[in-house]
């Protein structure tokens, strides 16, 4: 099967968004964007035994693919609506082709972002995809906002996605709590409709892909400022806690990374407006340091075994 059939067979599909003037077939698309709204694009790589272990069900590299791109959206608090794909390929495998489309349109349908052009090429399993949407203009979240008494939130359980590759590496992918932490790692779940809520309440927002306490830092830089995390406020999940030791469960909540959770502050008299699902996990506080606080006494960071995590885990 040769570029064009392969483009042809999986990647000509329309979605019948009426703001894709040209889509695949061309030698560029041509998108209509709103007059008022700003356009964001984003890109993410995932290369087979950097991102992606040999044999991941290519379902889940397709949804992956898609899946951390659109969390780097959310964080923008913008709305995705459409994706450029560029795929190196060893083999043109047939089978791997069509899980990797599902997998991708999967979560593109979900989305509502089309496929708009892209590039094939033979070589070692490179998937790179870009996505692009908009926000109203000036209402895009930065990272550069968090101001001294702003409260810092977190999305779902940090952590989860660390203790799934932990799992996978390890062959232990039987039973309830492993198929949850694996399919945290797999199938990240980005947080578009937060992020779009967050544009009217945060001051600063990313998404957590390296570690939550190594995220929270590029945060508070970005700022100029530093931040308390209250650690009592980040157990670990009950699937982590059944399968891990408190110290391990600890290490992946502050030092696990491919999380793609959100990672936001408020100011205190914006809080209450903020849906239930979001914790609240520290406070912004003048300087530059980040503190870990335990019953609100501060945690040295050898004794949360940070560092060690670090070096075995990148
Ligand atoms: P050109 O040589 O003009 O760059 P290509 O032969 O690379 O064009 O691609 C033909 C068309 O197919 C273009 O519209 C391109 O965007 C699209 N395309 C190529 N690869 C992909 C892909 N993996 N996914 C989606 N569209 C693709
Ligand atoms: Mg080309």
């Amino acid at each position: 099967m040769g570029e064009f059939e392969i483009i042809a067979r999986y990647f000509s599909r329309r979605s019948g968004r009426e703001d894709v003037l040209l889509g695949v077939g061309d030698d560029a698309a041509v998108v209509s964007v709103p007059d008022d709204r700003r356009l964001v694009v984003a890109m993410d790589t995932l290369v087979e035994h950097v991102h992606f272990l040999p044999g991941t069900d290519p379902f889940d590299v397709g949804y992956r693919a898609l899946a951390v791109n659109l969390s780097d959206l959310a964080a923008m608090g913008a709305s995705p609506a459409w994706m450029t794909l560029s795929l190196s390929l060893p083999t043109a495998d047939e089978q791997w082709l069509e899980s990797f489309a599902a997998g991708l349109f999967r979560l593109a349908d979900d989305h509502r972002v089309e496929l708009i052009g892209g590039d094939t090429v033979h070589g070692p399993l490179v998937v790179t995809v870009q996505v692009a949407g908009h926000v109203e203009s000036d209402k895009w979240l930065t990272r550069t906002g968090a101001r001294p008494g702003d409260r810092l939130y977190v999305t779902g359980v940090p952590g989860e996605a660390a203790a799934g590759l932990a799992l996978i590496k390890a062959g232990r992918v039987e039973g309830v709590a492993e198929t949850h932490l694996i399919r945290r790692f797999l199938r990240p779940t980005p947080r578009v409709a937060l992020g779009r809520a967050l544009r009217r309440n945060a001051s600063a927002a990313m998404d957590v892909s390296d570690g939550l306490l190594a995220d929270l830092n590029k945060l508070c830089q970005a700022s100029g400022c530093g931040a308390d995390l209250n650690l009592d406020a980040l157990p670990p999940s009950q699937a982590m806690a059944r399968l891990f030791t408190p110290e391990q469960c600890e290490r992946f909540v502050l030092g696990g990374g491919d999380d793609y959770e959100l990672l936001f502050t408020v100011p205190a008299d914006r809080a209450a407006q903020l849906p239930v699902s979001v914790r609240c996990i520290g406070t912004i506080v003048a300087g530059n340091q980040v503190r870990c606080l335990r019953a609100g006494r501060e945690i040295e960071r050898q004794a949360l075994g940070y560092d060690h995590f670090g070096a075995d885990h990148k």
